[in-house]
């Protein structure tokens, strides 16, 4: 593992950040990994705090940020935010539900460098308002349709835990039109997890590995679903030395031996290859970027 601000030299700039800006979310949904909602805030954060941030990103090579939360769209900053990382050079998507964008944001979602990921619960509107615990489906499916009829980049993530959800939410969100799609199983953090203590093996083993997280606190953290695994906070210390720093190279080494003694007591079907896998939410081809966790699939892996 590479903590992103201590790069080789020689090693390609593709280093990558959450900026986890919020807490609030016009949502509540039920498994919601950071318990996020309508009564969530904004956090400590200022707008020059996440300027800085973003300087400093800059210096030691991050090429590209997640704007995630909550939902992104309601920090009062983030459009500002995703401008000043953009005139960094660098490339920005929004994790957003897509529940409500206004003109502003479709302006700026249009300029190059700009992207957009969401996730998908169901084909069904009665299932996926039900996951979101508000009305949802509708908005959102408009608002993809709207980001491929203007050429916006797109990628969804299929949450869900049972194999026929996310076969036929996968074939939905094809139909639509969008070619990107991942798909996860509900993590058990924040409200997925249902009050227990987070597990460390229950995350990806990407975290912190080229990429991190900043919440709406400041605080670092390897990824967006390891949050109580802070390292440092950028209210009070250089990013560079966070990310290089022995707190998150212990957190990374933490995360990876959860997961190893994890691996042991799970196996796949004798005969599942990459091409044919037991479960359908294998996809050997992914890469972990924010907002998307690696491949789990055993076979290639
Ligand atoms: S899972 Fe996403 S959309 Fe649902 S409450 Fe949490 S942040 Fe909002």
């Amino acid at each position: 593992m590479t903590p992103i601000g201590a790069k080789r030299e020689g090693t390609p700039g593709a280093e990558s950040l959450w900026l986890d800006v919020t807490r609030r979310c016009q949502l509540n949904c039920g498994h919601c990994y950071n318990s996020s909602g309508p009564d969530g805030d904004h956090g400590t954060m200022t707008r020059n705090d996440w300027f800085s941030v973003l300087g400093q990103a800059a210096e030691i090579g991050v090429s590209n940020v997640t704007l995630i939360g909550g939902e992104p769209t309601l920090y009062p900053h983030a459009i500002e935010v995703a401008e000043r990382a953009l005139a960094l050079d660098m490339k920005v998507e929004v994790y957003s539900n897509l529940v409500h964008v206004s003109e502003r944001w479709w302006a700026v979602l249009q300029r190059e460098g700009m992207s957009i990921a969401t996730s998908y619960y169901s084909n069904k509107p009665a299932r996926r308002n039900q996951v979101t615990r508000r009305p949802s489906h509708a908005r959102t499916r408009d608002n993809i349709a709207k980001a491929i009829s203007l050429d916006i980049p797109i990628r969804a993530g299929v949450v869900g835990n049972r194999k026929r959800q996310i076969w036929t939410a996968k074939r939905d969100l094809r139909m639509m039109g969008v070619e990107e799609i991942g798909a996860d199983r509900i993590r058990e953090f924040g409200r997925g997890g249902g009050g227990q203590e987070p597990d460390a093996s229950n995350l990806c083993g990407m975290c912190g590995d080229r990429r991190a997280s900043i919440g709406p606190n400041g605080e670092v953290s390897p990824c967006v679903f390891s949050t109580w695994m802070g390292v440092g906070n950028v209210q009070d210390a250089s990013l560079a030395s966070i990310l290089s720093g022995p707190a998150l190279a212990w957190a990374v080494a933490s995360i990876e031996g959860a997961r190893r003694g994890k691996e042991k007591t799970k196996a796949c079907r004798p005969d599942c290859v990459p091409q044919n896998p037991c479960d359908p939410r294998c996809e050997p081809n992914a890469a972990c970027r924010p907002g998307t966790p690696p491949s789990e699939c055993k076979p290639r892996n």
